[in-house]
């Protein structure tokens, strides 16, 4: 398995939330819970995916939008990752240590925060991120905004091109850029086979 990407064990993980649970937000949250990081991720179900069927998904013939974010969450479950399902973030703030997350139960704190809320790109705008001229957030390819630590991913950073292998991409380059920034260093997330009983445990290793 990958190392972790703290160079001291006894520090506390960094934290990331991840706000938005379509396909973007769980992939960046599968990359962070998988390599260490303390990852919450807020989401209220409004997934574009419910109303999708998948037929162009690499290496999946055909699955249901709904099934797909099932074995999804379940996959981010498995890896450790703290999913508030029902939980809306109502605010993000830039605080002195990091960023301040708010839903209406709580304030939450996080060294870094993953935007995936779809085609809602209000959180984005109140952070003060820039938007390009087509009012999508602007990212470079690592995903990161012009507000260092928080990250945009999926819908919210195209007009157009909204496809959830896209979004699982984005997902996933956000928390590997994080990841690289906690480590000081390039992080590559790469397994092999002998990984797989330490990874999924006994259900793999039947
Ligand atoms: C009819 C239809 C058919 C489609 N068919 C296909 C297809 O065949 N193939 C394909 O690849 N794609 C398809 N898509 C597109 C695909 O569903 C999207 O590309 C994908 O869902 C985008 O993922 P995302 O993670 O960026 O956003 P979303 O999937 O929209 O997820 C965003 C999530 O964030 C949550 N959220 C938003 N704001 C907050 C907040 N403040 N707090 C907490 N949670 C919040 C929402 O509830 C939602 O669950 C289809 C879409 C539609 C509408």
């Amino acid at each position: 398995m990958s190392d972790q990407p703290t160079a001291d064990e006894s520090e506390q993980s960094p934290s990331i939330i991840v706000v938005g649970g379509g396909p973007a937000g769980l992939s960046a949250a599968l990359f962070a819970a998988k390599n260490g990081l303390e990852t919450t991720v807020f989401d209220t179900d409004e997934t574009w995916m419910h109303k999708a069927h998948l037929f162009n998904y690499l290496g999946i013939g055909s699955v249901g939008g709904t099934e797909f974010m099932a074995t999804a969450r379940q996959q981010v479950d498995d890896l450790g990752a703290d999913r508030r399902q029902g939980e809306a973030v109502t605010g993000v703030s830039e605080s002195d240590d990091g960023f301040a997350v708010e839903t209406d139960d709580d304030t939450y704190d996080a060294d870094y925060v993953v935007l995936a809320t779809g085609a809602n790109r209000d959180l984005a705008s109140e952070l003060g991120c820039a938007f390009t001229d087509e009012e999508v957030v602007d990212v470079d390819v690592d995903m990161e905004t012009s507000v260092a630590g928080v990250y945009a991913t999926g819908a919210m950073v195209r007009p157009e091109e909204w496809q959830a292998a896209i979004a699982v991409g984005d997902g996933a380059a956000a928390t590997l850029n994080i990841l690289s920034s906690v480590k000081g260093e390039y992080y590559h997330d790469f397994d092999v086979p002998e990984d797989a009983t330490q990874v999924f445990g006994e259900a793999v290793a039947e």
